[in-house]
């Protein structure tokens, strides 16, 4: 069996991060038909774990990002859309992994470790945020997914579930599979920056690019993109590292050849900015336009996205119910059995 997991959090609108680090590869590997089973999933207890406050935005974002889902191509006929939280399955599992893993090793974790950083959560973590990567373990888990397509930064999660499954597995026999990552070929897709020039593009730093923009939006963003501060005058010689203008053609533009002409000639001095980020913008648009049109399709009709998440829903609570009862047979826990 070959099975996808992977999701992401409703905490905001999906982005062009979320677009070449995962949703581009997700489509691709569903057209494929190779894989037996996918599973996408709305995080939306993981994002209550930094969002407790807010649970009427998380409800909002559910929707916007079925709706970002269904507008890049994913498919309900071929994918299973669903909603964390009505999993209960998911959490139970939770609760016997976090027996198996350390605080030690939770705070060690580089991804949460930077995330705590930026949240300033320093001296008052939620619990349930530090935990976070024990409960994706459990999503991981719970639908026997082998392989995971995600960005870079959830390369650490992947490895903490790996360890997890070990451990479950060298105490209750085998039971869990063991997943791997699946990251982007093209290494700027991994971890697309913002527009700001910072090293992640992320609704949290508020630098994105999102997928429902619209054209006159995604015009003045590309307008304020950070490019080579050293880069004055249209003759001066230009860097293209960390110029997220060229970063961004490198991860959006199929005509590789005039990529590097452009590259070649910027850093020779005499290409201004002004006509990289006009090309960069109707390259932009060719990807964006139609996900922006399909968008706008769906939008029309909220109460059956919603019943596409509840159908869903149920085909993943059923597979989470068989591996739970999997590992609780394993662990001679299912006393009444
Ligand atoms: P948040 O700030 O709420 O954590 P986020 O923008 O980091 O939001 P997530 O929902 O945490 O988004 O991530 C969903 C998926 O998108 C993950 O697979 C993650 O690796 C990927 N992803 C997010 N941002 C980027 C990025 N800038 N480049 C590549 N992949 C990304
Ligand atoms: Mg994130």
């Amino acid at each position: 069996m070959k099975t996808i997991l992977t999701g992401d959090r409703p905490t905001g609108k999906l982005h062009l991060g979320h677009f070449v680090g995962s949703l581009r590869e997700r489509v691709r590997l569903q057209n494929s038909g190779d894989f037996d089973k996918i599973f996408i999933m709305i995080a939306d207890a993981q994002a209550l774990t930094d969002h407790a406050g807010t649970p009427a935005a998380v409800r909002e974002n559910i929707l916007n990002v079925a709706l970002d889902y269904l507008a890049v191509g994913l498919d309900p006929e071929k994918s299973t859309i669903f909603i964390q939280s009505q999993v209960a399955e998911l959490f139970e599992l939770t609760a016997y992994y976090l027996n198996v893993v350390t605080v030690s090793r939770l705070e060690r974790n580089p991804t949460v470790k930077a995330e705590i950083a930026q949240k300033n959560f320093e001296a008052s973590i939620p619990a349930g945020f530090l935990c976070y990567p024990v409960s994706q373990a459990a999503d991981i888990t719970a639908f026997d997914a082998n392989i995971v397509p995600v960005g870079e930064d959830q390369a650490p999660m992947l490895e903490q579930t790996r360890e997890v499954v070990r451990k479950i597995n060298e105490l209750y026999g085998e039971t869990l599979v063991e997943p791997d990552i699946l990251l982007p070929q093209n290494q700027v897709c991994r971890r697309l920056p913002g527009i700001d020039g910072k090293a992640k593009m992320s609704k949290t730093l508020g630098n994105c690019i999102y997928l429902s923009d619209d054209a006159d939006t995604v015009a003045a963003k590309v307008k304020e993109m950070y490019t080579d501060p050293l880069h004055i005058k249209v003759s001066d010689p230009g860097h293209v590292e960390g110029n997220v203008v060229f970063t961004y053609l490198d991860a959006f533009c199929s005509d590789t050849t005039t990529v590097a002409e452009m590259k070649e000639h910027y850093q020779r001095g005499g290409l201004g900015d002004v006509k990289v980020k006009k090309f960069l913008l109707e390259v932009l648009e060719e990807t964006l336009k139609p996900i922006r049109e399909r968008r706008k399709n769906f939008e029309k009709n909220p109460a059956e996205v919603w019943n596409m998440l509840e159908n869903g829903t149920k085909v993943a609570q059923a597979k989470a119910a068989e591996v739970l009862a999997r590992l609780k047979h394993n662990m001679k826990i299912d006393y009444f059995k």
